[in-house]
């Protein structure tokens, strides 16, 4: 007997999960999920996991608003843990981009969202370990922090599982079938399930099983590293996130007495890219953690690993349908930003398949199309991982 499921989603993820608890959750049945290794085994796994919403536009601010909330209240609402912490969150931009954080600011506050300019007697007092004498602007955000990814997506699985939603693992998609211009089923290493619809969440490897249906979807990959810094004990005990556009990094506290830095994004191949550190980006990486956070010229370096960015041309994502091919989804392409948006991606991509049309928030602007339309998203910084 052939096995059959009303929507197959393709990776286990944070994305994945998400939107097959939320199809769940809306009330869809027959859902199988695939991931070819464990939950988590993607970018997921290796996130920094940051929660903040300052961005330059609409959309990803106000997804990173409606996801923070969720998971600052992950078991009420979702009815697992997700591991949130509570930091806050500093954005610390250079001379030339004062306009753009005022704007921004301007922007989030409209939206509703908790964040407001602040100066140096405001940080001196929110978070006297920084340094930030060179900064042209700077934004603070209470409410942001981090969350645990493995927590929310094996959270997620869970409670989509209880839902009647399969989960397979260790189950390797090899390709898309279609009949004509329809979905029509999708094999894996171990079966063959007809399906008319499938949602795409297979991060980097997503370009490769779409192709063969002659959809290109522009995604490229590269390496991200993050280090492990212990902090000098009883000197920092604790710290905010910082989203520092002006040294272009990010760093944030995990437990007690460590730091994780993100640092610089190199091209990689997907399947054989270097998981590792590189020395010189631990001196470099160092010597701009000093000069944000002076007490850490008394910490160290303890370790660290890298995990891969799917990049698009403007580095956000893309959540549609395909044109060309009824029933088949993507949601792909989150490079640096996506877990902190993964709550309304899961709730969006899951109204969209469902009821024709995202609801929640209008994610038109993150159609497939806007690549040959020319209307890419933009960033008021030159750096759009940060915002
Ligand atoms: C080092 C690093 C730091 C980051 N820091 C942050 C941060 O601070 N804040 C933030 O918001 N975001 C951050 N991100 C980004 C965020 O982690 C990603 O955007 C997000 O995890 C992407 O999730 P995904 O589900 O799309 O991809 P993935 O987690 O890569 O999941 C894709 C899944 O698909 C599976 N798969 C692939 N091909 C197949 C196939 N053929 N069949 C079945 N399964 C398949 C893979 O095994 C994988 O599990 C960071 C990412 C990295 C790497």
């Amino acid at each position: 007997m052939a096995t059959t499921a009303d929507i197959v989603i393709i990776g286990g993820g944070v994305m994945g999960c998400s939107i097959l608890y939320n199809l769940a959750a809306m009330g869809a049945k027959n859902l199988v999920l695939l991931e070819r290794d464990t939950l988590g085994s993607g970018s997921t796994g290796k996130s920094q996991a940051i929660c903040r919403m300052h961005y330059s536009n609409p959309v990803t601010t106000l997804m990173a608003w409606e996801s923070m909330k969720i998971y600052r209240s992950f078991p009420e609402v979702v009815g697992a843990e997700a591991g949130y912490v509570t930091t806050g969150y500093l954005v610390v931009v250079g001379p030339q981009d004062r306009e753009a954080i005022e704007q921004n600011v301007a922007m989030q506050q409209e939206l509703g969202i908790d964040t407001r300019l602040v100066t140096a007697g405001d940080v001196a007092e929110i978070a006297p370990m920084l340094s930030v004498q060179d900064a042209g602007g700077m934004a603070y955000e209470p409410q942001s922090g981090y969350a645990d990814p493995h927590s929310v997506t094996s959270g997620y699985a869970a409670m989509a599982r209880e839902l009647g939603a399969k989960v397979i693992l260790s189950s390797p998609v090899r390709s898309i079938e279609t009949s004509g211009d329809r979905v029509t089923a999708v094999v894996s290493d171990q079966e063959r399930i007809e399906t008319d619809t499938v949602v795409v969440a297979a991060g980097p490897w997503a370009r490769s099983l779409v192709s063969p249906l002659g959809i290109e979807l522009p995604l490229d990959t590269v390496r991200h590293q993050l280090l492990i810094m212990r902090r000098p004990a009883g000197r920092i005990p604790q710290h905010p996130g910082v989203g520092d556009i002006a040294q272009e990094f990010s760093f944030r506290p995990d437990s007690t007495h460590l730091t994780l830095v993100g640092g610089r994004e190199d091209p990689a191949d997907p399947d054989t890219y270097n998981q590792g550190v590189d020395l010189d980006m631990v001196e470099e990486y160092t010597t701009k953690l000093v000069h944000r956070m002076p007490a850490m010229s008394e910490g160290g370096f303890q370790d660290g690993w890298s995990g891969l960015f799917t990049i698009t041309p403007d580095w956000h994502p893309i959540l549609d349908r395909v044109n060309g091919v009824s029933g088949l989804y993507c949601a792909v392409g989150f490079s640096g930003h996506g877990f902190k948006l993964a709550a309304m991606i899961g709730i969006s991509m899951a109204e969209l398949v469902l009821e024709g049309k995202a609801k929640a928030v209008d994610i038109r602007p993150l159609r497939f199309s806007r690549f040959e339309e020319a209307d890419l998203m933009r960033s008021r910084y030159r750096y759009n991982v940060l915002a």
